[in-house]
């Protein structure tokens, strides 16, 4: 390719960040893989669901793109796509919330960082939520809280199981106790729709931190998560400081947690599908 062996003193001629690195412009056909370095086409990650296909590492998804990974054909019928926060509080912190909140919108074309939908698995009518990390990271709000309680409701009422797929920083700050409420909601839901004698299948994706952790995405049936995945409570940093020692390698790594019995199973991306429905099978035949 000729572009590629340009003369040196061509090369030279090319702008170059502060860093020293050559900036090279792609113009996003290929990406960079976080695992192994190498430069992908970026066709590749789209065709593998955004799986490095040379290592294996999991980049993110989009919660829509994991909605069609899971579901047959794709098909969805999308709920609750029209709740809105009311920005309780006010918020402001270095920008009011209600700008972030409308910034989000327009970046992800959601309503808030949460799609909730119903569709078939495998054949078998389900209710799943899936969070959106694009959507200030990820944060429950008073809107992720009600979209995930009235999926489990749905859920009760129509005789399905659930699955939420968590990708989140935790409670959002910005709407206070309100968000912190929802982990106490949810967790009620939860226990109704066991009672009911229905199963939840909690899927944790990188990231699954916070609030988030602490309530519905361990309080699956199954607590399964993806390959490499973080997933913890409050960040490493912090719990270093407070227990002023060195944390072990790969400490809140999806392979970490289930070595030390907070995960049920560490399942590839591409099997996952395959992975729910077998467990769907043996808790409801
Ligand atoms: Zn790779």
């Amino acid at each position: 390719m000729s572009w590629f062996r340009r003369d040196i003193s061509d090369r030279e001629k090319l702008p170059r960040p502060e860093n020293g690195e050559r900036k090279v412009k792609t113009e996003g056909l290929w990406q960079k893989c976080a695992g192994c370095r190498q430069i992908v086409w970026k066709k590749e990650w789209d065709d593998n669901w955004n799986v490095c296909p040379r290592c294996g590492v999991h980049a993110r998804i989009d919660a829509v793109t994991r909605i069609k990974l899971l579901l047959d054909g794709g098909a969805y019928r999308q709920f609750d796509a029209g709740l809105r926060s009311s920005d309780p509080l006010g918020f402001v912190d270095s920008k009011p919330y209600s700008q972030r909140l409308d910034a989000s919108r327009e970046a992800t074309n959601l309503c808030d960082a949460l799609v909730s939908a119903e569709g078939d698995l495998d054949g078998r009518p389900i209710q799943i939520c899936s969070m959106e990390n694009k959507f200030i990271g990820g944060s429950m709000g008073s809107v992720v809280g009600e979209m995930i309680t009235r999926s489990i409701e749905r859920a009760i009422e129509r005789r399905t199981p659930v699955v939420i797929v968590s990708a989140s920083g935790g409670a959002r700050m910005q709407e206070g106790a309100i968000s912190l409420m929802q982990m106490a909601k949810i967790s009620a839901a939860l226990m109704r729709l066991d009672e009911a004698c229905l199963p939840y299948i909690s899927v944790l994706t990188d990231p699954t931190t916070g609030g988030v952790t602490a309530s519905y995405a361990m309080l699956g049936d199954l607590n399964i998560a993806e390959p490499g995945a973080l997933i913890g409570f409050a960040g490493p940093r912090v719990i270093e400081q407070t227990i002023r020692q060195k944390l072990p390698e790969g400490f809140q790594r999806s392979e970490f947690l289930l070595k030390h019995g907070m995960l049920d199973a560490v399942v590839p991306r591409l099997e996952m599908k395959a992975y729910i429905s077998r467990a769907l099978k043996f808790f409801v035949g």
